[in-house]
């Protein structure tokens, strides 16, 4: 059963006040979004809302463990409602997208470091990076065959190396007929 949002506030002894309902509700809607996604979610909600205000209610909940947040780096901080458990999550690298992943084995920490050097370890923070299933290519589309392009034998290698690249995807068709018989075009 769904805690009432405003219970939970209480409970945490954060005041309750509208917005910091309607940014906890914007976070429990879309998961690892970021606060300007967020914040723009909350003002279709309940009107104006300065990015500094979403910014504070973040930084409250946050503080009261009442959400998650995740700074992964080179990009900014992702929230989410999922807390009190170790997950981790999955980045792509292309388009951002993040989603949740099960702790690798069991409760926190869930990965043994190989020397605590004396630290009490109760968290393990992981995010796997890659590319998602819309960004990474199409299964049996790769690697794309190359053309064949036919090697040009006539010409010596010095010319070779400063004609024009051709692209690989040009069909080597547009290169000059040369019909039996016919002396083939010697360039100086
Ligand atoms: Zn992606
Ligand atoms: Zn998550």
């Amino acid at each position: 059963m769904a805690t009432d949002p405003a219970d939970l506030l209480r409970r945490h002894g954060i005041q309750v006040t509208a917005q910091r309902l309607a940014v906890l509700r914007a976070v429990a809607a879309q998961p690892h979004a970021t606060a300007d996604v967020l914040a723009e979610a909350v003002r279709a909600g309940i009107g104006a809302i300065s990015l500094q205000s979403v910014y504070d209610a973040l930084a409250v909940l946050s503080a009261e463990g009442l959400i998650r947040r995740i700074q992964p780096a080179g990009s900014p901080a992702r929230f989410e409602d999922r807390v009190g458990d170790n997950h981790h999550h999955l980045m792509c690298r292309v388009c951002g997208r993040m989603v949740d992943v099960a702790c690798a084995v069991g409760a926190a920490p869930c990965l043994a470091v190989a020397d605590d050097k004396g630290y009490e370890i109760d968290e393990a923070e992981v995010v796997y990076w890659g590319r998602c299933p819309d960004c990474r290519p199409r299964a049996g589309a790769s690697p794309r065959p190359a053309p064949a392009v036919p090697k040009r034998r006539d010409r010596p290698k010095a010319m070779r190396t400063r004609a024009p690249a051709i692209p690989p995807t040009r069909p080597g068709k547009k290169l000059p007929d040369r019909r039996p018989g016919r002396p083939s075009r010697q360039e100086r």
